[in-house]
């Protein structure tokens, strides 16, 4: 799809606007009242394992507009031995969050938990070298990282 077809982006989340999100058996369930400060695909074999697709889509916010609504008792988190720790849940298994969506300064946020749109399309793709051979990166002209894009 190229940029031209794409839907443009709803007001990003605020205080007077919160965005809510979830897992799949609903037990997860969170608030957004800020917005998006980044968000992108990334194509590492890592993402690939967790979501069982070829890429990942997912948007960071800061801690100060993240909030756990209900499910604290069902988040689990897989430490892989580097990086932060993949949170999910532990009854319907859906990626929900990296890092510690407590106490981290950003919520790294897998944006199709996200009950509508996000406010922000993503930026970039990243870890390119690890991408699938079985899907085709689309021509959407955001810039394409080898590794990670960084920070
Ligand atoms: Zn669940
Ligand atoms: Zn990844």
């Amino acid at each position: 799809m190229s940029e031209a077809e794409q839907t443009p982006p709803a007001e990003p989340p605020s205080p007077e606007n919160p965005l809510q999100g979830g897992c799949l058996c609903g037990a997860v369930r969170f608030e957004i009242t800020a917005p998006f400060l980044s968000a992108g695909y990334c194509h590492c074999t890592r993402c690939q394992r967790r979501t069982g697709t070829g890429s990942s889509a997912n948007g960071r916010v800061p801690q100060s507009g993240f909030r756990l609504l209900q499910g604290a008792d069902r988040l689990r988190s897989y430490q892989p031995p580097t990086g932060v720790p993949k949170l999910f849940c532990a009854g319907c298994g859906s990626a929900l969050f990296s890092g510690d969506p407590l106490s981290d300064e950003q919520v790294a946020v897998r944006l199709g938990a996200l009950d509508r749109d996000p406010g922000i399309r993503p930026q970039f793709r990243q870890f390119l070298a690890s991408a699938v051979s079985w899907e085709s990166i689309p021509e959407d002209g955001l810039p394409r990282h080898p590794g990670s894009r960084g920070t």
